[in-house]
């Protein structure tokens, strides 16, 4: 993962090593090759300048402080600068005071919602709680199957349009799916909807209708990592559309940049609060901002 980006970052760093002291010519090469490194690995570019000024004016005061020799202290400010941008702590759910808790899923297809949806389940349920998967993904054909499929799986019931509760109504099924856990007592409601493949009106009213239909205690944003920065265009809109709480990157496996995960953050003002980095259910977890900037120095 973010294998080019984290030689480079290294890399730069090494140069480094040895100095008693950083000189501003030191301080700048670094900062040069910092910036190449986040622009290739397609960083956003505010993100890009705004963290090289950052780390530009700490290790300039670096020389002064500590027990670390200055191309340490460098690498330890790279370090807390990728936590910051990454998002700091882990952002976790707000569960609701009065159960169940409703999660809505939003992205566009083929961002990996469906799969997701089951490995969040089956998260919560290793929790302890008792999640019910719903079924309103009813623009793509197989996503309810799909859903079905993976939910059985995990263990986990599905809510699934049928006769009676709302065939081809994304609303209704979704409204349906919240009552029913009400009903059988299930704690956490994750809601599958729709994404097309492109950024549509229709989709994101869809999206707003299910949304104002369930009152969600969290919006979460599905995003391919793959797509670099175009997973911030593609928030912008789902932001300006929908509204969101919270992030989830997918795919992370195959992110060989790792411009999505470092520039989705400061450009949305949203956490990222769960990653996803394989198609089995349990390549899943809490995303750790921190374990994720040392993954990229390491
Ligand atoms: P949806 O259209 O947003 O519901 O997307 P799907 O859940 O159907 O996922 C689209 C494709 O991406 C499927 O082939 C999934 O198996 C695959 N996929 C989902 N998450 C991941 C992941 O984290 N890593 C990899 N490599 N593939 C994934």
């Amino acid at each position: 993962m973010f294998a080019t980006l984290s030689d480079r970052l290294t890399a730069s760093l090494k140069n480094l090593r040895g100095k008693g002291r950083l000189s501003e010519a030191d301080i700048d090469a670094t900062a040069r090759e910092i910036r190449i490194a986040l622009l290739e690995a397609d960083v956003a570019l505010p993100v890009v300048k705004q963290f090289v000024a950052a780390v530009k004016e700490r290790a300039r005061g670096a020389e002064v402080s500590g027990a670390l020799n200055p191309a340490q202290q460098v690498v330890k400010i790279v370090h807390e600068e990728l936590v910051t941008i990454l998002g700091g702590e882990t952002r976790r759910v707000r569960m609701a005071k009065q159960p169940p808790t409703v999660i809505m899923l939003a992205g566009l297809q083929g961002a990996g919602k469906t799969t997701l949806a089951a490995k969040l389940a089956l998260w919560f349920k290793e929790q302890g709680n008792s999640p019910l998967l719903v079924a309103a993904d009813l623009q793509r054909p197989n996503a309810v199957n799909q859903l079905q499929v993976n939910g059985e799986r995990a263990g986990v019931k599905v809510w699934a349009p049928e006769p009676g509760n709302g065939v081809g109504d994304p609303v209704a099924v979704a409204r349906g799916g919240v009552e029913e856990a009400r009903r059988t007592l299930h704690d956490v409601v994750i809601v599958d909807t729709a994404g097309r493949l492109g950024v549509d009106a229709d989709l994101m009213q869809q999206a707003a209708d299910i949304r104002d239909a369930v009152d969600p205690d969290e919006v979460l944003f599905v995003v391919d990592a793959m797509i670099g920065q175009d997973a911030v265009n593609t928030a912008q809109a789902f932001l300006d559309g929908v509204g969101f709480d919270g992030v989830v990157l997918t795919k992370l496996d195959g992110d060989a940049r790792g411009g999505a995960a470092l520039s989705i953050r400061s450009i949305t003002g949203r956490p990222i609060m769960f990653a996803s980095a394989g198609e089995k259910l349990t390549d899943f977890d809490t995303f750790h901002p921190d374990r994720m900037a040392s993954r990229i120095l390491d």
